[in-house]
């Protein structure tokens, strides 16, 4: 990649000031994929200096303008799909499958569906009171995104800062830095004025702490670990940012007796190996009801076997890698964890699957006979693990399922309509799902408690990038 060394800011691929570089490392192979420049406190200001000039003009940009070079965008992703998911599988270890049939394309649906909502969104409306209430652009964001859901999580916050008319500067994860710079190039060519995008590469305590700390910038949106949006929400208070935060979840997933077993538990366990396990809505605490819990145990155990790991660029549904060696250590550790509190390890456990030398591949692993208290069920694991966790009665599993620092998603798997829409008014968190259901592009994104407080995605996605206004109407 002609760019890898290179920041993107004022509409220009720049040199940065610093000559820090970091390895771009392909999980699946642990070879060196190329090398990003870290960008220095001098690097982001430059970005933001960029982005605050353009201010000015792109804030008054019409509504028209901007979905017109959206489209311009749409038109280019779709173009350029293929190379996007390839990168992905390259830098994350997605395997490719996967990487064109999800990660890929949450950049188009996302896209697709910010248009739809900008069409929608009302910038101007006569209050009930009969004074006038304007939505505006919040000024310069600064945004911080995972390598996780890496696309997914740029589109939802480059599109919807663009799309109201601020400007921002991206520091996409140094892990996965190469999709940002494919849709960085895509960015430049859909026309939007310099200086409205921006972008540096960098490690989270320099470029993403300086952005968080920089008195022009006005909203910081994070999505990323608890640790890291504590830190920028601190980092933040200085010049009272708005700050919104997607952060980690231990999503319950309660499956009620009165499922077809076979077909929800095998749901259940694939949900949370995709991805690796490196989904913050994944259902990794099941939660299974006694009277059907040896039954499960024993599809779910079924299950995990016949789950494999390989190489990512193979198609299929297998399960690629980690991303990095430092996600493989912690994984072990958890595992380890759940071994050393007394769960019943019933498939997988600690160390690397058999055949794989290289590469960040570790076991897919199930636990029964969890409780909630054990660091398997607390803690995000980021990897594919699965706790199940008995419970007797509907009240039970509420609790359960509420007995956690995070609020991300939470799942309800029964056929009876009644007993889903009771439990979920009851469930703390900012998404419930039905027997398979996925968040579909447009519904809020987002959690409760330690999960987060933005929204993404849609009409909220949008409207936590803008500033209310009230003007008095003679
Ligand atoms: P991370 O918090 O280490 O890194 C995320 C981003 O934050 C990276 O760009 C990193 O450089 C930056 N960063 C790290 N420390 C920072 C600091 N002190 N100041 C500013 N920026 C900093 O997380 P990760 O390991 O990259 O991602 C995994 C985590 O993200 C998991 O906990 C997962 O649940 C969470 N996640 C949440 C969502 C969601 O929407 N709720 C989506 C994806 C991932």
């Amino acid at each position: 990649m002609d760019n890898a060394g290179k920041f993107y800011i004022n509409g220009k691929w720049v040199d940065p000031i610093s000559s820090e570089k970091m390895d771009v490392i392909n999980p699946a192979t642990e070879e060196v994929i190329t090398q990003i420049t870290l960008a220095s406190e001098e690097d982001v200001d430059l970005a933001v200096a960029a982005a605050k000039r353009a201010f000015e003009s792109y804030s008054q940009t019409t509504l028209e303008q901007r979905l017109g070079w959206l489209e311009n965008l749409l038109a280019i992703y779709k173009r350029r799909y293929g190379e996007v998911a390839d990168t992905i599988t390259m830098e994350l270890g997605a395997p490719t499958t996967m990487s064109h049939e999800q990660q890929a394309a949450a950049g188009t649906a996302h896209l697709e569906d910010f248009i739809v909502a900008l069409k929608k969104l009302k910038t101007e409306e006569i209050l009930y009171n009969g004074e006038l209430l304007l939505r505006e652009p919040i000024g310069v964001c600064g945004l911080i995104t995972p390598w996780n859901w890496p696309i997914n999580q740029i589109v939802l916050k480059v599109i919807p800062a663009l799309a109201t008319g601020c400007t921002c500067v991206l520091k996409p994860s140094e892990f996965t830095p190469l999709n940002a710079m494919l849709y960085a190039e895509m960015i430049h060519e859909a026309g939007f004025p310099a200086g409205a995008f921006n972008m540096v590469q960098g490690a989270g305590p320099v470029a993403g702490a300086t952005l968080s700390r920089h008195p022009d910038i006005t909203m910081m949106s994070f999505t990323g670990s608890t640790r890291a949006g504590k830190a920028i929400t601190k980092d933040a208070s200085e010049n009272i940012k708005r700050v919104t935060l997607e952060l980690g979840g231990k999503s319950p997933n309660i499956v009620f007796d009165d499922v077809d077993i076979e077909d929800r538990i095998a749901w259940s366990v694939n949900a949370v190996f995709n991805n690796s396990g490196q989904t913050c809505d994944a259902p990794t605490r099941m939660l299974v009801q006694r009277s059907i819990y040896d039954d499960a145990v024993t599809v779910a155990k079924r299950v995990g076997e016949q789950a494999s790991v390989g190489d990512p660029t193979k198609e299929g549904s297998h399960i690629g890698p980690l991303v990095s060696h430092i996600q493989f250590d912690r994984v072990q550790t958890l595992i380890q964890a759940g071994i050393d509190e007394g769960a019943t390890l019933l498939v997988g456990g600690a160390g690397k699957p058999d055949d794989t030398n290289e590469g960040y591949f570790v076991k897919p692993t199930i636990f029964a006979d969890v409780n909630n208290n054990m660091r398997i069920a607390r803690e995000e694991i980021f990897g594919p693990v699965v706790s199940m966790i008995p419970f007797d009665t509907e009240e039970e599993a509420i609790e359960i399922a509420n007995d956690t620092p995070y609020g991300l998603a939470a799942y309800i798997q029964t056929p009876d309509a009644k007993k889903a829409d009771r439990v979920a008014r009851q469930l703390r968190a900012g998404m419930v799902l039905l027997n398979g259901s996925a968040p579909m592009a447009g519904s809020p994104f987002g959690g409760y408690k330690q999960s987060g407080n933005g929204r993404e995605g849609g009409l909220f996605g949008l409207e936590d990038f803008m500033e209310i206004k009230m003007i008095h109407k003679l």
